[in-house]
């Protein structure tokens, strides 16, 4: 049985005390509720702010992204020992903003997430195709293209650590939530490839979020759905109140 996971984007917003309350919030809400994993991924800056203000609680902490590299002269870059280091379990690689703005390719996010799981770090793994993919009828190659590339090389173990986020471009931030059935669509065809690339083990235990505006009204529907085994939050990430009515969807 895979534990539900909602983790939480909060991308390059907040200021330092904002980021702390609602980090705080959160901790404080969720008390020490285990049932659903709950994870937040502030800037980098205020990672260790963060850390400070979830110490204690069942809230754990992400960072958006790192570089492979362990040390050394890559000016502006953080290594995955340096997001251990500030209390990090978890970092997200290949969101697409990353992919689209910032150019990252499936062979970077590679290097990256094999980095990130030989220092210890788990990886949630975005995948995702664009509108004109979608409405051009490449769903299905996209994302299995991106998944067969960022993922390249792990291990069935190494696999099993790693989360996959399932974020259709075209629902990111847009108010565009894809409906369960299409959800649940690409969620099943993942799970298919992780059988047919590893094994029934391994495509049982994997868990795969969705994300792309997901809110309190829709989570439970989402979530409902038997490939989706929790989501990434950007957007309704930033209110205590509906993160955690996301978590509540998760739970029931
Ligand atoms: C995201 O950035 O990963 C995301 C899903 O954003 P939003 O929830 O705002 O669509």
């Amino acid at each position: 049985m895979r534990k539900k996971f909602i983790a939480g984007n909060w991308k390059m917003n907040l200021n330092r005390s904002d980021a702390v309350a609602l980090a705080g919030g959160l901790a404080s809400q969720l008390g020490t509720s285990d049932d659903v994993d709950v994870a937040v991924c502030p800037p980098s800056v205020y990672l260790d702010a963060v850390r400070e203000a979830i110490s204690g609680s069942q809230v754990a902490l992400g960072a958006q992204n790192m570089y492979h590299e362990a040390s050394g002269a890559f000016t502006g870059e953080i290594s995955a020992g340096m997001l251990l280091d500030v209390g990090c379990k978890y970092v997200i690689l290949g969101h697409s903003e990353r992919r689209h703005i910032l150019g990252e390719t499936d062979a970077a996010i590679n290097l990256k997430v094999v980095a990130a799981l030989a220092a210890g770090l788990l990886p949630i793994v975005c995948v995702g195709e664009t509108l004109e993919e979608r409405e051009g009828g490449r769903t299905q190659s996209v994302v299995k293209g991106q998944v067969e590339g960022s993922l390249a090389g792990l291990t069935a173990a190494q696999m099993q650590q790693t989360v996959i986020a399932y974020e259709p471009v075209w629902a990111i931030g847009t108010g565009k939530v894809a409906t369960p059935a299409q959800a649940e669509e690409v969620h099943a065809d993942l799970r298919s490839l992780l059988e047919t690339v590893y094994n029934s083990e391994v495509a049982a235990a994997v868990r795969i979020q969705y994300g792309g505006s997901v809110k309190p009204g829709n989570a439970a529907e989402l979530l409902g759905q038997p490939n989706i085994d929790g989501a990434l939050v950007g957007g309704a990430s930033l209110q205590v109140d509906d993160f955690m009515g996301i978590i509540a969807g998760a739970k029931s």
